[in-house]
């Protein structure tokens, strides 16, 4: 540990809440990873401080949001793992827009937009993940996008700067942005909705809800859809079709319910999620000429 690093980061943040050597398959819904050397959940003030002295110590910091769409590696994560989560997660609403801090959950983003009557963000109340996080991956289910309705996200440069960046700039597309290859961090975002009665949307945020209950294995940890949709194809109906449904490799196990999903039976480790993914891979590449792309993000050391 830099005890320099941590004498000076628990002036920003009480020591009770930096956290050392924390098993990360605490943050992530994955429930797999070994530990993070530092780990702190920062307001927008600390967040800029924190960020300012992990580059004076160059420790290297890896952004967390609410850990849906992660596979931490067994070793775990050197360094200093910040989450942007429930201190940044203020939420307001003016005219018909929605301005949410990155760390605010999709859930209660698109129940604050149904309480005004707003809508435009039904697909996204069923999605495990912050807003931040939902920006970085242009999350998407049932017809709808993070696309469809962003207006602008905030974000800290490397430079530490504060930029507001129209989401055309983005470079959003099927589950990806340029947020990672830019190193932004996204503290801040605008959403444009639609008036609409109130039960409408909450009869449609139900109907989503319904779906996902019966097709996902939502009772089992896992990281959503493994894999992204290849061009022409379903990734759980190829893995289906390749004899795959219920293929384990230790606790990881693809879904009997949805061959898309890999899930932790108990206690899988972020080595078996692998080996499990090259089989997957290499089956499925056999047999259909398709290569599958992992849509969950793979991190630490
Ligand atoms: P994390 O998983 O914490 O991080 C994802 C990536 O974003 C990482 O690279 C991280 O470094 C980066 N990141 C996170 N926050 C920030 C930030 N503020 N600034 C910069 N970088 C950041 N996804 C869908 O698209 N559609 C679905 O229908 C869907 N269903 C799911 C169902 C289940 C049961 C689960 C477990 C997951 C599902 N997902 C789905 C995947 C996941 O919920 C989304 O990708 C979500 O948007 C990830 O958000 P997060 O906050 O959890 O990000």
């Amino acid at each position: 540990m830099n005890q320099v690093f941590y004498q000076e980061l628990i002036q920003i943040i009480p020591k009770q809440d930096v956290l050392l050597e924390e098993p990360m398959k605490k943050h992530t819904t994955f429930r797999i990873g070994g530990a993070a050397e530092y780990y702190v959940a920062p307001s927008m003030e600390q967040l800029t401080q924190v960020l300012t002295l992990a580059k004076k110590h160059g420790i290297i910091v890896t952004i967390i949001g609410n850990g849906s769409n992660l596979l931490v590696s067994d070793a775990g994560i050197r360094g200093l793992v910040i989450e942007i989560g429930k201190a940044m997660s203020g939420v307001r609403i003016e005219d018909r827009k929605l301005y949410a801090e990155a760390g605010t959950l999709l859930s209660r983003m698109a129940n604050v937009a149904a309480e005004h009557g707003l809508s435009g963000m039904e697909f996204a109340a069923g999605i495990p993940g912050s807003v931040g996080g939902a920006v970085v991956m242009n999350a998407g289910a049932y017809g709808g996008e993070m696309k469809d309705i962003l207006v602008s996200a905030t974000v800290i440069t490397c430079e530490g700067e504060l930029l507001t960046i129209p989401a055309e700039e983005l470079d959003l597309a099927y589950r990806h942005s340029c947020v990672p290859e830019k190193n932004y961090i996204v503290v801040a975002t605008e959403f444009a909705l639609q008036e609409r009665p109130q039960e409408e949307i909450r009869a449609l945020m139900e109907d989503l809800r319904k779906r996902r209950v019966e097709k996902q294995p939502l009772e089992y940890p896992s990281a959503g859809s493994m894999f992204k949709r290849p061009e022409g194809y379903f990734a759980g109906k190829l893995i289906m079709d390749a004899g795959l449904r219920g293929y384990r490799v230790g606790d990881a196990q693809i879904a009997e319910k949805h061959c898309g999903f890999v899930i932790n039976c108990g206690n899988a480790t972020a080595a078996d999620v692998l080996q499990l993914i090259d089989d997957v891979r290499k089956k499925v590449y056999e047999q259909f000429q398709v290569e599958l792309e992992p849509e969950v993000k793979v991190i630490g050391d």
